[in-house]
């Protein structure tokens, strides 16, 4: 699979685009907003940039990375000649939907289209589509170029040979790429959120403070960072939104969100992207300081 189309190029494409222009694709990264494209190609030469420093890759790497690359904002002439499109779009449903309309409509017959949802049934997108076949969730971590795992989410009609494709492309791109079926959640947030809402609800019942639920899981699980930081690092608002998608896909209480999480969100409180969540971040520095709502 040569072309690949990527839609959306915020946090989630930019990384997707660069992972695999560096891997030798020809690459068209597609958004809605112009201002967007731009700042997706300064992001990635930046972060090629910080590869050539490390010595992980040439010079001449990052500039045949960076040819690899052009930008579209008409989404029917961007997937005209994919092999594989690779949706990173807004997480919402409706948006998902008309996109993967057009994609069925205007992509080549043999194109497979993979979204990049964290939640959102892969059944569902493919059932408006009249490939799903060749519809099937290609779940990256962010950011990209650095995580190794892909999520290859197989929807409830996704082909074998669909799958094959994607886990093959994928190990070309050196990430290892792991195979789990259709449910909610899938299988890292199935088991990463109801950690996350279970150290907010240690929390809210006082049972210890931010600092001290964060270093119990680094120092005592070897988690790189405890699931506080975790969260404010993912969004609260995304860690309420894969939630409540638990909770209403398997209708069962114990992945109800904690009101303390709602409450947050609801204030505003969004983590790293808003200023503030379990901590406060300011711009330039690189300390972990205690929210002060969370000050004893
Ligand atoms: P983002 O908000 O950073 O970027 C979304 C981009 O989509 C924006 O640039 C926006 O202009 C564009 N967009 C919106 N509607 C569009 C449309 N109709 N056509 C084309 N472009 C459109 O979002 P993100 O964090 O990169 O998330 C993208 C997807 O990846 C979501 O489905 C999300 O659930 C998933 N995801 C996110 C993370 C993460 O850590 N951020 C991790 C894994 C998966």
């Amino acid at each position: 699979m040569n072309n690949i189309s990527v839609i959306g190029s915020g946090t989630m494409g930019n990384g997707i685009a660069h992972v695999f222009a560096q891997y030798g694709h020809q690459v068209t990264l597609i958004d809605i907003n112009e201002k967007a494209l731009e700042k997706a190609l300064a992001t990635i030469e930046k972060n090629l940039d910080r590869q050539v420093a490390k010595e992980k890759i040439s010079e001449a790497d990052k500039n045949k990375a960076l040819a690899n690359i052009t930008t579209n904002t008409d989404i029917a002439a961007g997937v005209k000649n994919a092999d594989l499109v690779v949706e990173a779009a807004t997480e919402n449903f409706e948006i998902k939907k008309q996109l993967f309309q057009t994609m069925d409509e205007n992509a080549p017959e043999s194109a497979i289209l993979a979204t990049n949802t964290s939640s959102i049934s892969i059944t569902r997108i493919a059932a408006e589509t009249n490939r799903p076949g060749q519809v099937i969730g290609m779940h990256f971590m962010n950011p990209v170029p650095v995580m190794k795992l892909v999520e290859v989410i197989r929807g409830y009609a996704t082909t074998d040979e669909t799958t094959a494709k994607v886990m093959e492309t994928s190990k070309k791109l050196q990430k290892v790429p792991v195979e789990v079926n259709d449910y909610p959640g899938f299988v890292a947030n199935r088991i990463l959120m109801p950690m996350i809402n279970e150290a907010i609800y240690t929390l809210f019942e006082g049972v210890a403070g931010v600092e001290e639920i964060d270093t119990v899981m680094k120092l005592g699980m070897a988690h790189p960072m405890g699931p506080l930081q975790l969260a404010d690092f993912i969004g609260l608002d995304v860690c309420l939104s894969i939630l409540r998608v638990l909770h209403e896909g398997f209708g069962n209480q114990k992945y109800a969100p904690c009101p303390l999480l709602v409450n947050m969100v609801t204030a505003g409180y969004k983590g790293v992207k808003t200023g503030e969540g379990f901590y406060k971040y300011t711009p330039g520095s690189k300390d972990l300081v205690v929210s002060e709502m969370f000050k004893k």
